[in-house]
């Protein structure tokens, strides 16, 4: 049975810890009460905020309408089949997860039981029906390499829907959920394909480095080695608030990059399989002084210039800061940042 509160203070469930409200607000355990408290919106003509583990959201202010909180729980193996195209005796694992549960914990769950595929994304924050809104991607690998489908509920109509990887959209950081869809759907459930037998990614330099030291690496090393890596650069937002990459990577054409260049001959940028340049925004940053400065009740982070932390502050002066920076990276280097957290 789903229940609803009033006024219920989200300030403990984004990682920013902004103080705001949710005028209604309702947890929900399974795709029924999830149901249930969409046809309770639509009877109360509420907007319907969809939150997970808060982790990449700004509040700007209170959140009127409902706030459905997703907590639906399940990890199950729904079905295994040799896969013909390796040469090795690999088991691909068919896995369906409720969007409620921990992302990490779904990755130390998978690796306990000889599931793999999902260990560069180790100590990711946030729940798994999030997962696919940005595409969620760390040292090479992203959610799109492993998914299958998903399940959601429409929140206009109540609707269940079925959504395989072509109609998600997927692309760097990003998926249909960000466009078309936005305010669309509340997704319930997750399908995976991981494999028994591992396939690392290990291109990253800073894995790459770690992981010098073993002469056979295993897939529990790598999220291990992940997750300490990780650790060592990235604030723990249980005691220093932030919602990890506050912008995007920009990906710009190989000419601007060419020029850039010229002005700039440590600039580091990756090119794409299209033959466009990602630029990695931290180093923008940081190359424009922003690195440990602080901002009133806002800092960047002192290690990593991509992480904004707030330190008491409000979203209005998150997104001040934010501002700042990104108007002196377009000044210096002509190149535009998107926010990658979802603003309220
Ligand atoms: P929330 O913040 O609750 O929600 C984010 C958006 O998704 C909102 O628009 C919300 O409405 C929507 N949403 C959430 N759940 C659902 C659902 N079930 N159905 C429909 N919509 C939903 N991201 C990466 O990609 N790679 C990283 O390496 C990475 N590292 C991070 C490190 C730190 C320290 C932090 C704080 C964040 C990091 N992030 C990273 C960002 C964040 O962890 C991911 O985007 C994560 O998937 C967000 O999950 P969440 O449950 O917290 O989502
Ligand atoms: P890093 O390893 O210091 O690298 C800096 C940037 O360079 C990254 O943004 C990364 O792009 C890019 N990069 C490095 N090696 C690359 C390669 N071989 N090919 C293509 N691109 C390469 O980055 P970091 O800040 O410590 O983060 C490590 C990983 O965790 C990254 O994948 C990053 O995206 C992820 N992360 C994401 C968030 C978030 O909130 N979104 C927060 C923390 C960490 P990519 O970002 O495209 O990988």
């Amino acid at each position: 049975m789903f229940q609803i509160t009033k006024n219920q203070p989200l300030v403990s469930l984004n990682t920013l810890a902004i103080a705001a409200n949710a005028e209604f607000f309702s947890q929900v355990s399974s795709r029924e009460e999830l149901q249930e408290a969409i046809a309770y919106g639509q009877q109360h003509q509420l907007a319907i905020t969809v939150l997970g583990g808060g982790s990449n959201i700004v509040l700007t202010k209170d959140i009127a309408g409902l706030v459905i909180h997703i907590a639906i729980p399940g990890i199950e193996l729904k079905a295994a089949s040799l896969n013909d195209s390796s040469s090795k005796l690999d088991y691909e694992r068919y896995i369906s997860i409720g969007a409620g549960e921990n992302w990490h914990q779904l990755v130390e769950h998978s690796l306990a039981k000889g599931w793999y595929g999902l260990e560069n994304l180790a100590l990711i924050p946030g729940l798994v029906g999030a997962a696919p809104i940005q595409n969620i991607g760390a040292y090479g690998v992203e959610l799109n390499d492993v998914f299958e489908s998903l399940q959601a509920v429409d929140l206009h109509t109540g609707e269940q829907v079925v959504m395989g990887k072509d109609d998600c959209q997927f692309g760097y950081r990003d998926s249909i959920f960000k466009h078309q869809y936005r305010n669309q759907f509340a997704i319930c459930q997750i399908d995976l394909k991981l494999s028994s037998e591992p396939k690392l990614c290990l291109d990253y330099p800073a894995l790459k480095t770690s992981l010098q030291k073993y002469d056979e690496v295993t897939p529990e090393q790598v999220a291990k080695t992940v997750s300490s890596i990780r650790r060592s650069k990235l604030p723990d937002p249980k005691y220093t608030p932030n919602a990890g990459s506050f912008f995007k990577n920009p990906v710009v054409s190989a000419a601007h990059v060419q020029k850039l260049r010229k002005q700039e001959p440590q600039l580091v940028s990756f090119t794409q399989p299209n033959g466009d340049e990602k630029l990695a925004a931290g180093w923008l940053i940081e190359a424009c002084g922003w690195k440990g400065f602080r901002q009133g009740k806002t800092s960047v982070h002192e290690q990593q210039a991509l992480v904004l932390v707030n330190k008491g502050g409000t979203g209005a002066d998150i997104l001040h800061l934010a501002k700042d920076i990104s108007d002196s990276v377009k000044s210096r280097f002509g190149v535009t940042l998107e926010i990658e957290p979802r603003v309220y």
